[in-house]
């Protein structure tokens, strides 16, 4: 049967280094998982095409390579995450911070069910070629920006991930290998969660 729109919406969250395969492999799961892909980067993007009260304060962060306010991206996310009929969504790099987990827990907390983190774990020399050969117009996508972003991930996301770690909520999967091998991986990972094909609006 089919899962309700009552249910409390079930969350994976997808982090990984800029380059790791994120939107790429959260495409696959939509297609066969029925996800809604929620990607917070292109959400925040997306305020900066609509010329929105925050677009200028995003544009400047995400070309300082840095984090934007919580309250901003939270709010994106959640209320995406209410427009739609889903119940399952991949939040596509976020949390990134403290501040962000910290955001998430004050705006969503117990209003959704965070199942786990999906980890795209892949050495950054590998990111940097992935990024340099990817022509999506994107002006964060240069050598320099990539240094600011990695540096900012390392700083603060790592921790973020590790976080979960701690608390048995932390799915890595190597993704220095092709789409396939890693979707193999990432099948079973959200597999051992969520059914295939489950979810119709
Ligand atoms: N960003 C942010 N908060 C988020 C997601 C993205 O501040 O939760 C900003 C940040 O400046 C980041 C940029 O958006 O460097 C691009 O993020 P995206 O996830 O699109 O890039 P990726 O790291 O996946 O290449
Ligand atoms: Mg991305």
């Amino acid at each position: 049967m089919a899962q309700s729109k009552s249910a409390i919406p079930q969350v994976v969250f997808v982090l990984g280094p800029p380059g790791s395969g994120k939107g790429t492999q959260c495409a696959k799961l939509v297609e066969e998982f029925k996800f809604t892909h929620l990607s917070a980067g292109e959400l925040l993007r997306g305020e900066i095409t609509k010329g929105s009260k925050d677009g200028a304060l995003i544009q400047k962060l995400m070309d300082e390579g840095k984090i934007v306010p919580v309250d901003i991206t939270c709010r994106l996310l959640y209320n995406s995450m209410q427009e739609s009929s889903s119940n399952r969504f991949l939040i596509d790099g976020f949390p990134r911070n403290k501040d962000n987990v910290d955001g998430w827990e004050r705006i969503v907390g117990d209003k959704a069910d965070v199942k786990f983190c999906l980890f795209l774990d892949c050495p950054k020399e590998v990111c940097l070629s992935r990024i340099m050969s990817r022509h999506e117009g994107r002006t964060d996508d240069t050598p320099e920006k990539f240094k600011l972003r990695i540096d900012t991930y390392f700083k603060e996301t790592v921790p973020i991930i590790e976080h979960f770690g701690t608390i048995n909520k932390l799915r890595s999967i190597p993704s220095d290998r092709t789409i396939e091998h890693v979707y193999a991986d990432v099948k079973t990972a959200i597999g051992s969660e969520f059914e295939i094909g489950k979810f119709e609006p």
